[in-house]
């Protein structure tokens, strides 16, 4: 394949940011190798406490199991580092306090831990916890046992970010959520039969599992709980570290939190049993109670870097399902919250864009990590132009005028990539494609009364497998200058979005006007921004 001049120095780009980012894991696993050799570690008695309802009646049954910690193992499934719903990805991040401590806790106790990203398992090919389970020869997976049939029955939304506007699906995820701390003596596999063989050759006979999504993944994928149930490993699922797959209704008040515990209870009527990991380490003596590990969890949950965009108002509802007796605080300026916050009783309707920052306080005392979330008022649509850009000559910046190739020209109809202008799957016929950062600049007339448009990336992408392992790092910021001055710009834009709406009044004597499609701090190849129905409104 022959690379364009553009084409090829983005290309240098790609591989300069990805060596960068290996670099930066490696370092990161360095350093948690670093931190795992400072644990003595010992192995325990423990007596797990599992947990399972009558079908029929809901009654609690709880049973003891008297297992040495040594043969227990853990197995995650799916702690990614993005989800095409935003409200789902920054859940996983709301567990990562508590999950790391309890993966401390059972390396201390020399449980092997058992990695199953699956999507995403390809980014660790030549980690040394990849190669390692790669290398055991396979044992055959004996299927001793069925698995009993759960019946989920918590709603599946389009996304769980509520009724407002959804999220779009993509397979953008690329790797393990990097606050996960990945133990240097950890294990990544990627099917059943390397996690059998795995557990078979150290001797474990009680499985935890964790992560997410528990109606979906964790409990149907390669290595997930319905594989090795039927080995005859007795599996278990961590009621505290692990999340569904449900929606978010506000009216109803139904939270991502509730669709979590019901779909635990239906494991549970099922047979299939239930522990509190925390619980158990404390029973164990390895638990710190000064330890914060929980957060205040927010639906909708948008970020600076990937807003919650809403029309008129959005309601956000905050909890903390392992949090009992304190007061969830929480500012709506941005501001650090104090044990003097206002004190969150019912959810919260917001009708402007809103910074807002919670944590949780018992008495006067800070017990949850703070966390924070972002949503932004879409502005009304703008008007159509008169004078659209694709009928106008632009001007790109002096030195791209001289060498051609080293500023990216954007293209006139299309997307950067020649294809049709497309945003959150609407085609647009008139626009234009840039790729970031770049700009360009037409000459103003006096007759020109506003500069109109809208903007988003273009997700043409999303065609080629729903984007994978690539629609999670396009973002990009659009902004429009007149002769040097700031006059609007749009926030974090990430794929799908619905396109910002731009509506700029062209002050008198104005000269130029320069449309700037920039890079937000991913610095990706696939930062494909397009503004379209722009141009200019006549006076
Ligand atoms: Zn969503």
């Amino acid at each position: 394949m022959e690379l364009s001049g553009s084409a090829f120095y983005r290309k240098i780009k790609q591989v300069k940011d990805i060596l960068l980012s290996k670099i930066i894991l490696l370092a990161a696993i360095i350093l948690i190798a670093g931190c795992d050799s400072k644990y003595s570690t010992e192995t325990k008695p423990l007596q797990l406490t599992l947990q399972i309802q009558d079908p029929n009646t809901d009654h609690i049954i709880t049973n003891t199991e008297n297992v040495n910690s040594a043969n227990v193992g853990v197995v995650i499934v799916d702690p990614w580092n993005y989800h095409w719903c935003m409200t789902a990805c920054e859940r996983v991040s709301a567990m990562v306090p508590r999950w790391n401590r309890a993966l401390e806790v059972a390396r201390k106790l020399e449980m092997p831990i058992v990695w199953v990203p699956s999507d995403v398992v390809g980014t660790y090919s030549g980690y040394l916890q990849r190669e390692r389970a790669l290398g055991v020869e396979l044992l055959k997976v004996p299927v001793v046992k069925e698995m009993p049939q759960a019946i989920f029955t918590a709603p599946v939304g389009k996304c769980m970010c509520g009724p407002g506007i959804n999220c779009i699906v993509n397979y953008g995820h690329d790797a393990i959520n990097p606050a996960l701390f990945l133990g240097d003596n950890d294990f990544i596999a990627s099917s059943t039969e390397e996690v059998y063989t795995l557990f078979k050759e150290k001797g474990i006979t009680h499985v935890i599992y964790m992560g997410l999504h528990t109606n979906m993944c964790l409990y149907g994928k390669p290595g997930a709980l319905k594989y090795l149930w039927q080995t005859g490993l007795k599996c278990m699922v961590a009621r505290d570290i692990n999340d569904a797959f449900t929606t978010y209704d506000p009216y109803k008040g139904f939270t991502p939190d509730k669709g979590t515990q019901q779909t635990d209870e239906d494991l549970e009527r099922a047979g299939i049993p239930l522990i509190n990991v925390v619980e158990e380490w404390q029973k164990a003596g390895l638990w710190d109670e000064n330890w914060i590990v929980e957060t205040v969890r927010i639906a909708p949950w948008g970020k600076p870097d990937r807003p919650y965009f809403f029309r008129q108002s959005t309601t956000i509802t905050l909890t903390t399902p392992w949090l009992k007796d304190v007061d969830i605080r929480y500012t709506l300026d941005g501001s650090d919250p104090t044990n003097s916050s206002p004190v969150y009783q019912k959810p919260l309707t917001i009708s402007k864009t809103t910074n807002l920052r919670t944590a949780a306080f018992r008495k006067k005392n800070l017990v949850s990590v703070p966390t924070s979330a972002y949503f932004v008022l879409l502005p009304p649509e703008p008007k159509h132009p008169d004078i659209y850009l694709d009928n106008l000559n632009y001007m790109v910046d002096p030195y791209g005028q001289i060498h051609p190739g080293f500023v990216w020209e954007p293209k006139k109809g299309t997307s950067y990539e020649e294809l049709p202008l497309r945003i959150r799957g609407k085609l647009y016929e008139k626009g234009m494609g840039f790729a970031a950062p770049s700009a360009v600049r037409y000459e103003l007339k006096p007759e020109y009364d506003s500069f109109v448009a809208k903007a988003g990336i273009d997700d043409n992408m999303l065609d080629n497998h729903k984007g994978c392992h690539l629609a999670m790092h396009c973002s990009v910021v659009f902004r429009v200058f007149i002769d040097g001055n700031l006059m609007a710009e749009s926030p974090v834009m990430r794929i799908s979005q619905e396109p910002w709406p731009f509506d700029v009044k062209i002050p008198q004597g104005s000269r130029y006007i320069n449309l700037v499609c920039m890079d937000a701090g991913s610095r990706n190849i696939m930062d494909l921004g397009n503004w379209v129905d722009s141009g200019f409104c006549l006076k």
